[in-house]
């Protein structure tokens, strides 16, 4: 895992974070006049929305700090850098608390240490700057107080919870001490020196010998790993091997990694992690996966549209030439796609399992998704997001305020971006879910609610994901309605959707007769849908003799209506189309695949009927439903 991570450079990186340095960036400049006989403390924090502070990322040194904290090398705390004075003039701690009693105590000497090192660096170096601090501390320290009294009142509370504080002398032209050439070295090789073995050898991520590391050089932030309660998490404190290499069972007595790669593999892992578009969290917060790319070629697109699919990438990916000519066309075959999916125990991390996938075949399999899992919607097709697929196959309430509230099933997001990259067939169960929560669902059905709607297009969606990976691979069912498909199951679903639409139109029609009093039934309370949808979809033959009853006498509602004959008509051939050709294959009972099948029959004569210019009042009809319904369900 960590050879994983430290092989990976982000595109956007700028410039490499050098071994010992993190991402993170300092709250305050104290700038040294360079005789030291005079200073100026400043803020330079950025401003947020709701008035408060944070640092300016930029690549400050670090450590993690065990039991008797080692100084950090010219950028760090009030208490290392500006010392005891601070302390008396901060006024943060006018109780005399324990914990107040503790700072007071420490602080002398870990302002001593951080002068020590300071000064150490400054002899090997000969770094300048290290000579104004070091007189301008035994000058005792002017110009501090005046510094800390001319901090705004949020300033000061950023300093005392520890904001780091840069030094650079006026006017120079080399930024801050920490920044300089020779103190990028000097603290590299001190915690190189620190956390290593003080062994060398061969580093398993960029594979040259070097000193190599017994600990990681910065930790991993608690906030992105599920299941920890502390701010820093430890991958763990020796035998990276153990980890690194999933297959091999015993793990390694040496560790095997360089400063440089530790540090890089950290800084990947937090930036991963905080990246929504490269980590998926499990919405149990039990575990959680992240990707990403790593090689000459880089697959973050194709990826990256199965997070967020816009059209215009999808129907690029889709068009895009073959892999196997761009297979030769490069040595990209070694790149590779990479899962890291992982969880939290207390303060420590916990790896689950890692993939490495072919870049090529990661390209395939994600335009196998999108040709399998396309719907047609207003005529155009469109493609869903991981996470409203994985939605969709949960249970779905009204929340407070009458809003729609979706339970995403555990591991669901993560299951589905498996297949998704692996070209394999959706997990089963995830199928039976769908499928239960169209049944759940189905009173809903006429409701032209955005997320009712939207749901059950998604599990369309599975259906076609499902059928073309397994039963129907061989013949994939189409993005839009297939009439030529002889499957008993997807007839008795189109069967079905017919006599719904017919039982619309009929009402409608019945109602809205020139001059007649709309019929006591012209509304029904509960459609075929509401009733019957259920156990059609189980066991289709159980429920077609009432239904065909039904049949009938909407169509006699149409005869009677000069304005709906015509549909009557249209439905009547329709419906004895498929009954003909169905004949005496209706099944009594329908398996999971066969259910799935009846659903996406179903759905694609719901989208065609509404589509078709016969349904145009049943529109009418549905949006009249629509206000009933949800009036009904408030
Ligand atoms: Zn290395």
């Amino acid at each position: 895992m960590i050879e994983l991570l430290a092989s990976l450079r982000l595109a956007d990186e700028g410039q490499e974070v050098p071994p010992g340095y993190a991402m993170k960036g300092y709250g305050f400049v104290l700038e040294l006049a360079a005789d030291g006989s005079d200073s100026a403390l400043t803020g330079v924090h950025a401003e947020e929305a709701k008035g408060g502070l944070k640092c300016i990322p930029s690549a400050i040194p670090t450590m993690t700090r065990a039991n008797n904290p080692p100084p950090i090398l010219a950028c760090d705390g009030w208490p290392y850098v500006l010392g005891p004075v601070s302390f008396d003039m901060g006024g943060w701690f006018a109780d005399d608390s324990p914990a107040a009693q503790k700072v007071r105590r420490e602080t002398p000497g870990k302002h001593q240490a951080f002068r020590t090192q300071l000064a150490s660096y400054g002899s090997t170096s000969g770094d300048p700057a290290c000579r104004a601090y070091e007189q301008w501390c035994q000058l005792g320290q002017p110009g501090l107080v005046a510094g800390l009294r001319g901090l705004s009142d949020a300033a000061r509370k950023r300093l005392a919870v520890g904001d780091p504080v840069a030094i650079q002398v006026r006017g120079a032209t080399d930024g801050p001490i920490h920044s300089h050439e020779p103190a990028v070295q000097f603290w590299g090789d001190k915690v190189t020196q620190l956390k290593s073995s003080g062994k060398r050898g061969i580093c398993l991520a960029c594979g040259q010998t070097r000193p190599l590391l017994d600990t990681l050089p910065q930790s991993l932030l608690g906030r992105h790993v599920p299941g920890t309660d502390t701010a820093q998490v430890a991958l763990m404190s020796a035998n990276f091997q153990a980890v690194g290499r999933t297959h091999s069972g015993s793990a390694s007595p040496t560790a095997a990694l360089c400063a440089d790669c530790g540090s890089r593999a950290v800084t990947n892992f937090n930036r991963l992690a905080a990246d929504p578009a490269h980590c998926f969290r499990d919405p149990g917060d039990s575990e959680a996966t992240l990707w990403f790319s790593t090689g000459d070629d880089n697959a973050d697109e194709e990826v990256g549209a199965l997070v967020d699919p816009s059209p215009d990438i999808v129907t690029r990916l889709l068009r895009a030439p073959r892999d196997a000519d761009l297979a030769a066309a490069s040595g990209y075959l070694q790149a590779t796609l990479n899962t890291i999916t992982f969880s939290g125990n207390i303060a420590r991390l916990v790896p689950r399992s890692i993939t490495r996938t072919p870049i090529s075949e990661v390209r395939a399999s994600v335009r196998a998704w999108f040709r399998d899992s396309a719907t047609l919607r207003g005529g155009e097709e469109g493609w869903f997001r991981l996470t409203s697929l994985a939605a969709a196959t949960g249970d779905l309430k009204r929340g407070t305020g009458g809003k729609w509230e979706q339970a995403t099933p555990h591991g669901s997001v993560m299951a589905l971006f498996s297949c998704a990259i692996h070209n394999r067939p959706i997990p089963h169960g995830l199928v039976a879910h769908a499928l239960q929560r169209a049944r759940a669902e189905a009173h809903l059905a006429s409701m032209a609610d955005p997320i009712v709607v939207g749901r059950g297009h998604a599990r369309l969606a599975l259906m076609r994901l499902h059928l073309n990976r397994t039963t129907w691979k061989d013949e994939p069912v189409t993005t839009e309605l297939d009439e030529s498909r002889s499957d008993p199951a997807y007839l008795a679903g189109r069967l079905f959707s017919l006599r719904a639409s017919l039982q619309e139109t009929a009402h409608y029609y019945s109602s809205t007769r020139p001059g007649a009093e709309p019929r006591a039934d012209s509304a029904p309370n509960a459609t075929i849908v509401d009733k019957h949808f259920s156990r059609a979809m189980q066991s289709p033959k159980s429920v077609e003799p009432g239904l065909a009853v039904l049949s009938q006498r909407h169509l006699g509602m149409l005869r009677r209506s000069e304005a709906g004959r015509g549909a009557g008509f249209t439905y009547q051939q329709a419906i004895e189309g498929l009954g003909g050709r169905l004949g005496d294959r209706l099944p009594p009972r329908l398996t999971i695949d066969e259910q799935a099948a009846w659903l996406a029959g179903f759905y694609q004569q719901q989208v065609a009927s509404r589509a078709a210019a016969i349904d145009g009042a049943a529109k009418k009809r549905a949006d009249q439903a629509a206000t009933t319904t949800e009036g009904n369900l408030a």
